[in-house]
């Protein structure tokens, strides 16, 4: 797991994207690399997280929505590859699955958004996007992407920094 973004700086919680703001931590690590659960628990949902069929420029992937054994949910998305099936239980570090290219770069014009375009320009997008909730997330018309548009803020979401920070010193 490469490093954890400090506050304020890119892929991090709460980040101001312009036009959205972040709803998770984005963990960059090389398209391949395993994803693991962050406790026991048990796969609630798998289901299609981002795709060229709602936005051209994103590639297909994956999340997975976690009710962990203390009581929180945690989502991993941006997926590429999913390893787990609804209704199973895992243990802490179980894979859960594997990260790849979200963005397919050649679809990303000057129409973009400028957060989108900056990511082009970084060359990689291939991470997972890490969200953590108190109470099961729900659907809302503001939510996409792992990004929330307008006013207010997802229900129950949590900043998974400090917890991510002390997964990747263990
Ligand atoms: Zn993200």
């Amino acid at each position: 797991m490469r490093l954890v973004p400090s506050p304020g700086s890119p892929g991090s919680f709460w980040e101001d994207r312009q036009d959205r703001r972040h709803c998770g931590v984005d963990l960059y690590a090389s398209s391949g690399s395993k994803v693991v659960s962050i406790e026991d628990g048990i796969v609630l949902e798998v289901g299609t997280f981002t795709s060229p069929g709602i936005i051209p420029y994103w590639n297909e992937t994956f999340y997975v929505l976690v009710e962990n054994e203390s009581g929180s949910f945690a989502k991993f998305a941006e997926l590429v590859e999913v390893e787990v099936r609804a209704g199973d239980r895992l243990s802490s570090d179980q894979t859960v699955g594997r990260v790849g290219p979200v963005l397919n770069t050649e679809k990303i014009d000057d129409d973009a958004p400028a957060y989108i375009k900056s990511l082009k320009e970084a060359g990689d997008s291939s991470m997972l996007h890490f969200e953590l909730y108190e109470s099961r997330p729900e659907v809302s018309d503001r939510y996409l992407g792992g990004n929330w548009f307008g006013p207010g803020k997802p229900e129950g979401v949590l900043d998974p920094t400090g917890r991510l920070v002390a997964i990747s010193k263990e």
